[in-house]
């Protein structure tokens, strides 16, 4: 946890943050939250201890965000009550801009983000790692940070981090990017001190028995902190899959058969790239994605539980519509994706590809044929499209989406521990099934 943290370096100044140019208060959005120029602030109004409980973290307070200006200057706020640090620095392809900050308790109104200003398409937030909180913010097109800083409480205002954003062209955001970050450039090893989430070490995974010769399975539960995934009121998908996780976890724990590592136990972002790793790095047996789908509104209703294996061109329309949904989960958090290592073409890897692939659709279609017994299955309930998270060569790889939060007999399904029970039992049954048949051919596990 540690080793995540401290990846996150801090600087009181955003990245491009040009300390000469100040921003032109005539075409300010506002005046008031325009940089101080007086020396000596007024000392931050410490805010009274609302808590003394020792078991909640006195996280900064996020108490209030907003856009203003147009589509030339575009100006972001964030009342805290505090000052806090952050690092801010923009993304291409597509076009956002991050900020990182210490993790902060954001009790923002509902909406937050979602109505478009200027420059600002939308922005979330949210938690990436313990610790450390990020504001991803979508752009119209090419921006520059011009202004970054944090004010001090002052005439009746808390404590506030200002950023404005300027429209400028391709080619002067594409220069203004840390060099690591450029589409056209990809250094074949990487120093970057950008703060892009941390990829996972050894280090950072459970120590594992080395001795235990148990199948190992890894359940990963989609999205997590700044990404929600789909939603329905209340509901959100890295909350719904989650608690399907754990369940799914503790029962097949509880069989004493296999080991069971999760990619995610809380509410914490993982890069797609990341859960991959985890389960190649621990030679997992088998690799299990946990989602929740949606349909758009205007593209009807659908209802039942979905089994998704990753094939180069996909099954159906939709099938290809949701991986490129899924898929979207690390430009949503802000992770760069113009640095991630391109795989080496390589025959081994090809021929251990393709006999994963069998054992992937057969453990989809074992899957199937025990969940159809206790569970509402999808009209066409096995499919495939490319998943960035099932491409592991050498792990045979599944991802179910357990219903559609768009649905509501589905989403009664979802938030049901009675209904949640009954799935895992089936998943469960289906594990034994799969590695009972796999035992009996390929001899001990590996
Ligand atoms: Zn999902």
């Amino acid at each position: 946890m540690e080793n995540r943290a401290k990846h996150l370096v801090f600087l009181g100044c955003g990245l491009l943050c040009a300390a000469a140019s100040v921003f032109a208060v005539a075409s300010a959005p506002s005046a008031a939250e325009g940089p101080q120029t007086g020396q000596s602030a007024p000392p931050t109004s410490a805010p009274a201890a609302t808590s003394s409980d020792a078991s909640t973290p006195n996280f900064p307070v996020a108490s209030g965000a907003r856009l203003a200006g147009d589509d030339k200057q575009t100006r972001f706020i964030l009342d805290l009550d505090r000052k806090i640090e952050f690092r801010a620095f923009p993304l291409a392809d597509p076009y956002r801009v991050v900020v990182d900050i210490p993790q902060v308790n954001f009790q923002l109104a509902a909406g937050t983000g979602s109505a478009a200003r200027g420059l600002v398409k939308a922005f979330r937030y949210g938690l990436v790692m313990p610790g450390g909180s990020r504001i991803v913010f979508d752009m119209t097109g090419p921006v520059k940070i011009a202004n970054s800083y944090v004010l001090d409480a002052a005439n009746g205002q808390p404590p506030r981090l200002v950023l404005d954003f300027e429209q400028v062209d391709r080619t002067s955001f594409v220069q203004s990017l840390a060099p690591e970050s450029r589409p056209e450039l990809k250094p074949a090893i990487s120093e970057s001190t950008t703060a892009t989430i941390p990829a996972v070490t050894s280090a950072a995974l459970p120590p594992l028995a080395t001795t235990d010769a148990r199948p190992l399975i890894v359940i990963d539960p989609g999205h997590g902190g700044i990404d929600n995934g789909t939603q329905s009121g209340d509901q959100t998908e890295k909350n719904l899959v989650l608690g399907f996780g754990l369940a799914l976890r503790d029962r097949i724990e509880k069989s004493g058969k296999y080991r069971v590592v999760m990619t995610r136990s809380d509410d914490t972002f993982i890069p797609l790239n990341d859960r991959v790793k985890i389960a190649r790095a621990q030679s997992a047996a088998l690799f299990v994605s946990i989602h929740a789908d949606a349909l758009p509104r205007r593209e009807g209703d659908a209802q039942g539980a979905t089994i998704y294996t990753v094939s180069d061109k996909a099954s159906d329309a939709e099938a290809e519509r949701l991986a490129e949904a899924e898929n979207k989960a690390d430009a949503i958090a802000g992770v760069n994706l113009t640095d991630e290592p391109t795989e080496v073409a390589d025959i081994l890897i090809d021929l251990a590809q393709r006999e994963t692939k069998t054992f992937s659709n057969r453990f989809a279609r074992l899957l199937m044929d025990e969940m159809k017994t206790t569970v509402r299955m999808h009209k066409h309930p096995l499919k495939s499209a490319g998943f960035r998270v099932l491409k592991a060569p050498d792990v045979p790889s599944v991802l179910v989406e357990i219903g559609y939060v768009s649905n509501k007999g589905d989403l009664e399904h979802l938030v049901s521990e009675n209904w949640r029970n009954k799935a895992v039992g089936s998943m469960v049954q289906a594990i034994d099934t799969f590695f009972a048949k796999r035992l009996a051919t390929a001899g001990p596990a590996k």
